[in-house]
């Protein structure tokens, strides 16, 4: 979100044709202002109080503060952020802290391999993040003589993946420049603090917000104050439920005003008359039962892209015994870039399951080069995973093999492994469901055909699996959520 936002306001502002002078737009309403220098100061001191008393220790605070040399600092904060996109901070800790003990220098990212950087990143989610890092820090070593830019404005023009909201970050906490910044937390609380109900994610809103964050951000604690505002967000002024009375800006808060407001107290000021390009459109007024939450507001979003996708756990014996599975790379672009998989096959929309099924078949007998039937396949079940913009569904299919298999060497890069291999292999979390999934059914003996399931064989249930997951299956079919 955050580089979207950064996204949408790096391309908004065409240059100026034929020499004529684009006209600046017209200042926001003063309700939606944050103009009086005094009440600045107050929110500013009142904030960075709050932040120094109650902020949460972080690793990346703490090499913030320590580091002394400025490259290694704007590193340690560059890998942080780019992780912190899209992810929570209590999933990001152990990988930042695994990643900056196995890299701990812009120099040393830049000689790993993409292998081992999707081997860390495994787990984490939009698996581009990380690729981008280390094209980036390859970067600053061959072409900026290993010093990363060192400013806002430098950084977002000179980094591969560095955003508005990435290069503000960087520069405000590692080198102290006093420049703002919008994520979402500071999205959420700066609409509550000045009652923006405007769609949140269009560019003129975000405009007015990044206007407003480099009003406020503190001239000598730059890098805090920008922290202390997503803290924040993050802590207190939470979507759902924020803890208004434990907020430290509560008395700058426009929203919580405006809830205190009977209809006999008059607008206070707070309201705009008829046209505001930042309050709540009149399609969608004030809601008294949301209260605060009443603001931000954001476009629908836009529904998912629904994919369906067969994957086949193809399993062998391994020379102890052990069952050994066959995972192929993934092409180096695109979706899940370089990650490693099952083979797969995308399925076109509305097939049925025995064409499916001989789709798969069709697709492993080329790519293994001997004779696969489509009867061998058996069907596990369903794994759906989320991504951000992908509906995403899984059709899990088994095959045991006996003996060994010649891949041609002209197809994808490939590999066998024993379960405790692929967990530590670059495969997505989709994937570690797909295994999970074939654990948690009855296979049928190696070497033999597919058998029906045995009449013990529970036909319906569910339970709920130790990583939170939902499990629910249907006679032969499972899905898992
Ligand atoms: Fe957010 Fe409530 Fe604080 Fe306003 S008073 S900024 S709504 S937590």
């Amino acid at each position: 979100l955050r580089e979207v936002i950064a996204l949408h306001v790096h391309h908004r502002h065409p240059p100026p044709r034929h020499g004529r002078r684009r006209r600046a737009p017209a200042p926001p309403p003063a309700p939606h202002l944050f103009s009086d220098p005094a009440e600045i100061e107050a929110l500013r001191g009142n904030l960075l109080a709050w932040y120094d008393r109650c902020k949460r220790d972080l690793p990346w605070r703490t090499l913030a503060t320590t580091e002394l040399d400025a490259d290694r600092r704007a590193y340690a904060v560059w890998v942080s952020e780019i992780m912190l996109q899209q992810t929570q901070v209590a999933t990001v800790i152990d990988y930042y802290n695994r990643w900056m003990q196995k890299w701990p220098t812009l120099q040393a990212l830049a000689q790993a391999s993409l292998e081992e950087v999707n081997e860390l990143w495994a787990g984490l989610g939009y698996y581009s993040r990380g690729k981008r890092l280390q094209e980036a820090a390859r970067k600053v070593v061959s072409e900026l003589a290993g010093q990363m830019p060192r400013t806002a404005e430098d950084l977002q023009k000179l980094l591969p993946g560095v955003g508005r909201y990435t290069a503000g970050a960087i520069a405000s906490i590692s080198y102290g420049q006093a420049t703002g910044v919008v994520d979402g937390n500071v999205i959420r609380v700066l609409c509550r603090l000045r009652c923006i109900g405007a769609d949140s994610s269009s560019p003129p809103v975000i405009d007015r917000l990044w206007d407003m964050a480099n009003t406020l951000v503190d001239r000598s604690r730059p890098g805090d104050f920008n922290q202390a505002l997503m803290e924040l967000g993050a802590t207190v002024c939470v979507p759902k439920a924020p803890l208004c009375g434990e907020c430290p800006v509560k008395q700058h808060c426009r929203a919580r005003r405006r809830v205190s407001m009977t209809p006999k107290s008059g607008p206070e000021g707070l309201l705009c008359v008829g046209g505001c390009p930042l309050c709540p459109p009149a399609t969608e007024p004030w809601d008294s039962s949301l209260g605060v939450t009443n603001f931000p507001r954001k476009a629908a979003k836009k529904q998912p892209r629904v994919v369906k996708t067969a994957t086949c756990v193809l399993e062998r014996r391994g020379c102890h015994g052990a069952p050994e599975y066959l995972i192929v790379q993934r092409p180096n672009s695109g979706l899940l870039a370089g990650l490693w998989e099952f083979p797969s096959l995308l399925l076109a929309q509305g097939l049925q399951e025995e064409k499916q099924q001989e789709a798969l078949a069709d697709h492993l007998q080329a790519w293994m080069g001997w004779p696969v039937a489509a009867g061998d396949l058996q069907l596990i079940g369903e794994v759906v995973h989320i991504f951000s913009h992908i509906h995403q569904t899984y059709v899990v299919y088994s095959l045991p093999l006996d003996g060994d298999v010649t891949l041609d060497p002209a197809s994808s890069p490939s590999r066998w492994v024993t379960e405790e291999e692929f967990h530590a292999s670059a495969v997505s979390t989709a994937m570690k469901k797909v295994l999970g999934d074939t654990w948690a059914f009855p296979s049928f003996p190696l070497g033999s055909s597919p058998q029906p399931l045995s009449p013990s064989t529970p036909s319906s249930g569910h339970r709920l699996l130790r990583d939170g997951t939902f499990h629910v299956w249907d006679h032969r079919r499972a899905v898992l959520r």
